[in-house]
């Protein structure tokens, strides 16, 4: 599956935000296949198109797509020299396929900063020069493990060692690597490196109810954020916690007194799933209505391999129809009669929203 870690400094906000999304989560019966750590959640993509195509489809069960949230505490100043339990927590960011950084943007008395005031700056400075000096270990204990095949004239580890060498300095001052301009193919290049800086990244601003506007400590994330080509996502994640609680009915009874048209929550889960550029595709049976998660530019096997690797190995073709069509002409049938019923094979790159159904050989 797909993943996103939380990270933060401590007493910034982030159990609260992985207990909502943990809450607000799933039926852990209906993932039989799924063994749930305790800070993994996995949690439902908020997806209205789903309910428009069992309302046409009337299935026996609907099953949305799901992206897991990690919760990487103890990410403290030292981590990366070992400090506290700082290189356990590296090995688990080094897992996750992105990095979701909360930061405090809110001030309450009562809840103790670890460096007395609330300063995101900083905050992110910190959090940032620890992934980064871990990114310099990695550097530094590849860069010795070339040195003897780029002896030996070895043209790949050559090409390697080079980039290692430029980049070096960068993560050495405490730099991202993300804002170092590495061109796609040199990201090929160091890919097996696993660079915590390198995975797409968005900052979780947790701010109080009244903090989304007019908030210096927002301003700063924002700002950061745009140096880097970051994602910001501004949430009162104590608030996520309290509508977390709710059941549906008074869920969106609340929702609407404090006008909001979605749960923060949700726009959270989205940009995880935008991070690491992926889209939704449905399968619609009478048994199941059905979303599943492929990268952007997958092909219909690929797609199909999402559901069954027998499903990849034996490909045949897809049979797909638009979202669109398949809800404004009312089904599967309707679609073929009006002409939009789609034969597509290997080649076909899937979009974002195709009703599908694999034909393939067992
Ligand atoms: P963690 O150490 O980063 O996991 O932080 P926690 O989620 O445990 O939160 C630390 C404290 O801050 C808790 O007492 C929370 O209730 C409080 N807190 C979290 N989010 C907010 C918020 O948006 N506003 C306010 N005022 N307090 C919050």
């Amino acid at each position: 599956g797909f993943n996103c870690g939380i990270v933060g400094l401590p007493n910034v906000g982030k159990s609260t935000l992985f207990n909502a999304l943990t809450k607000s989560g799933i039926d852990a019966e209906n993932f039989p296949f799924c063994t749930i750590e305790p800070n993994v959640g996995i949690v439902p993509m908020p997806d209205p198109r789903l309910d428009k195509l069992a309302e046409i489809v009337k299935p026996q069960k609907v099953l949305p797509t799901t992206m897991e949230f990690v919760d990487i505490a103890g990410l403290v100043a030292g981590a990366s020299k070992g400090e506290g339990l700082g290189n356990k927590f590296l090995a688990n960011i080094r897992e996750t396929q992105a990095i979701a950084h909360v930061v405090r943007c809110f001030d309450n008395d009562n809840v103790i900063h670890v460096a007395n005031q609330v300063d995101p700056r900083s905050d992110i400075e910190t959090i940032n020069l620890e992934l980064a000096l871990a990114d310099l270990d990695t550097v530094e204990k590849a860069s010795q493990r070339l040195v003897r095949s780029v002896k030996g004239g070895d043209k790949d580890a050559i090409a390697t060692k080079a980039i290692l060498d430029r980049i070096q300095p960068h993560v050495a001052e405490g730099l991202p690597l993300r804002s170092f301009g590495l061109s796609e193919e040199e990201q090929r290049q160091v890919k097996s490196f696993g660079f915590l800086t390198l995975k797409p990244t968005m900052y979780i601003a947790n701010v109080n109810e009244d903090g989304f506007e007019n908030n210096p400590y927002l301003d700063i994330v924002n700002e950061i954020a745009a140096e880097e080509g970051a994602l910001v996502v501004p949430v009162c994640n104590q608030l996520e916690a309290e509508i977390a609680e709710l059941d549906d009915e008074e869920r969106s009874m609340f929702l609407s007194e404090m006008g909001m048209d979605e749960p923060g929550l949700d726009r959270v889960i989205r940009a995880g799933y935008s991070l690491l550029g992926l889209q939704t595709y449905f399968t619609a049976g009478v048994k199941e209505v059905r979303a599943w998660t492929v990268k952007e530019g997958a092909t219909a096997p690929e797609a199909a391999g999402v559901i069954h690797t027998d499903f990849q190995k034996g490909f045949i073709r897809a049979e797909v129809v638009a979202y669109e069509d398949f809800v404004s002409l009312g089904g599967e049938q309707a679609a073929k009669d009006a002409g939009k019923w789609r034969l597509e094979g290997k080649e076909y790159i899937v979009k974002d929203g195709d009703v599908v159904h694999f034909r393939f050989n067992v």
